[in-house]
C-alpha cells in the first residue's frame, strides 16, 4: 500500500512523536529488519531504537516477529512499517477533532452568552462556575465580563464544516 510521505510524517508524529520520524523513514519499503540493523542504519542505540519501536507498536505501526539467532542464542526482533494503519489513524485522528469540535460548540450553544471573562484573558468561565467566583477571575481577582460567543459559535460551526470537506472518513 502506498501512502503519501507527507501524511505518514502527520501522522506518526501526531500519535507517537517526532523523534521517531528518521526511524520510520528507514523503515519504510523494507520488510523485517532487525532492531539492530535499524538502529545502525539511523545511527542511535539499540535500546533507543526499541523503545521507539515499541512505541510504534503500541499504535500498531509496526508489525514484528521474533527469531533465534543461531550463533548467539537470543531472539531478534525483526520490524516491518504497516503504512496502511496510517490510513486509519488519519480517520480516527479526524474524526476524534471533529467529535472534539462537536463537543465544544455543544457547551457554547448551552451556555448561550452566559460565559464570563477575564478581561486580562486569563480565564473563562460558564456562568455558574463565574457565579462560584463571584464573578472574579480566580487567576487575578478582577471582574469578568459576560461575554457574547456567537461568534466563536460562528466559528466552530465553519470548522466542523471545513473538517466534514477535508474529511474523505472512510466508512469501509
Ligand atoms: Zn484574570
Amino acid at each position: 500500500m502506498r501512502v503519501h510521505d507527507k501524511l505518514v510524517k502527520e501522522v506518526v508524529s501526531e500519535v507517537v512523536g517526532e523523534d521517531v520520524l528518521p526511524l520510520i523513514a528507514y523503515l519504510k519499503g523494507k520488510r523485517n529488519i532487525s532492531e539492530f540493523t535499524i538502529a545502525e542504519s539511523i545511527d542511535i542505540e539499540v535500546n533507543e531504537a526499541r523503545n521507539m519501536l515499541y512505541r510504534l507498536h503500541g499504535m500498531h505501526l509496526v508489525t514484528y516477529h521474533r527469531k533465534k539467532d543461531k550463533e548467539k542464542g537470543w531472539y531478534i526482533s525483526y520490524w516491518t512499517f504497516n503504512p496502511s494503519r496510517v490510513v486509519e489513524l488519519k480517520d480516527r485522528l479526524h474524526l476524534e477533532r471533529v467529535a472534539a469540535l462537536k463537543e465544544r460548540l455543544r457547551r457554547e450553544e448551552q451556555n448561550l452568552n452566559a460565559f464570563f471573562i477575564c478581561t486580562s484573558m486569563c480565564s473563562r468561565l460558564e456562568f455558574e462556575r463565574a457565579m462560584e467566583y463571584d464573578f472574579k477571575c480566580p487567576e487575578c481577582g478582577t471582574l469578568m465580563t459576560q461575554q457574547d460567543n456567537s461568534k466563536t459559535i460562528e466559528h466552530l460551526r465553519a470548522r466542523i464544516q471545513d473538517l466534514g470537506r477535508s474529511g474523505a472518513v472512510r466508512t469501509g
